[in-house]
């Protein structure tokens, strides 16, 4: 008998992946988690039904969440990640020597442990002596802090459950709040092609530019997200994502990556007409 995965994008749209195997069900105190296995994509782990992420493509979404913010910022020592128990950020980050210390506040710790046993690819350096893993809400934790850090990365899960806070204006303001004057946030920011997905990004979008004077969206292709478009929020205090980008800097670093580089980085910000309109409009 044939197992699928199927993940609902719009109530007449749905996207399956065929399963091999599941590896993981479990129900934590925030959402049901699960973990498959698929000869497509690998393993690849769900929240609540939703995809996160897969082990073919999340090379794609974690390189593009990391490396934008830190090829434009001169000296991030310091980085917050709210959300991402799944590891993929910080196995980005700790390959920046640069980088001292990063906090990582994810709501769940069953996601965590649940990533370490089953998703090795992405959950690798949890043990860095440099992370430490705060399990806290998001909303709460940025609450109290003040001019701290260079970076935060805002890699939840989508506008709605525990996620829910993590798009508000007062989540946005503690953020800016919790950067040092020359701070950069970068957020997972949804996608724009299919309508509901649009309105949540557009609301997101206005409260992100009432709360940084610099904000601008670019986008990656990630085949297994709702339209395969995916778009992300580069909100900053001082840095101009194009024109303070450090690209001979950057490619000094030597890093081998499958997606970002730096000329992709640049082209990332040309968003297509339809997306630049839905932001004009918010
Ligand atoms: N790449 C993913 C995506 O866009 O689909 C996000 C993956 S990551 C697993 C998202 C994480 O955010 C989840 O582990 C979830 O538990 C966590 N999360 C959701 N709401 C949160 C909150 N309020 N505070 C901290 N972490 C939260």
């Amino acid at each position: 008998m044939e197992l699928w995965f199927t993940e609902k994008h719009t109530p007449s749209v749905k996207f399956s992946i065929q399963v091999d195997r599941q590896l993981y069900c479990g129900q934590s105190e925030f959402q049901r988690i699960d973990v498959f296995d698929s000869k497509e994509f690998g393993r690849f782990l769900t929240l609540d039904g939703f995809m996160m992420l897969t082990e073919k493509d999340e090379f794609i979404y974690h390189e593009m969440m990391v490396h934008i913010p830190m090829a434009v910022h001169p000296a991030p020592k310091k980085v917050l990640i709210i959300g991402g128990g799944d590891g993929g950020a910080i196995r980005e980050l700790v390959r920046y020597p640069l980088v001292e210390h990063i906090d990582l506040v994810e709501i769940d710790e069953l996601v965590v442990a649940v990533c370490k046993k089953h998703l090795p690819q992405t959950a690798c350096c949890f043990s860095d002596e440099r992370v430490t893993v705060h399990y806290q809400d998001g909303l709460k934790f940025i609450r109290r802090c003040e001019n701290e850090y260079d970076l935060i990365i805002v890699d939840s899960t989508d506008p709605f459950g525990p996620g829910e806070g993590l798009f508000t204006k007062e989540f946005y303001g503690n953020c800016y709040k919790a950067l040092k004057e020359d701070g950069i946030m970068v957020n997972q920011h949804e996608s724009a092609f299919y309508r509901d997905d649009a309105e949540a990004m557009q609301r997101a979008h206005k409260r992100i530019v009432e709360s940084f004077p610099i904000s601008r969206v670019y986008q990656a292709h990630i085949p297994t997200y709702p339209s395969g478009h995916w778009l992300f929020g580069f909100a900053s205090k001082k840095y101009h994502p194009i024109e303070d980008l450090k690209a001979v800097k950057w490619n000094a670093l030597g890093f081998k990556t499958r997606y970002y580089n730096t000329q992709l980085h640049v082209g990332a910000f040309a968003l297509p007409n339809y997306v630049e309109e839905l932001l004009k409009d918010v």
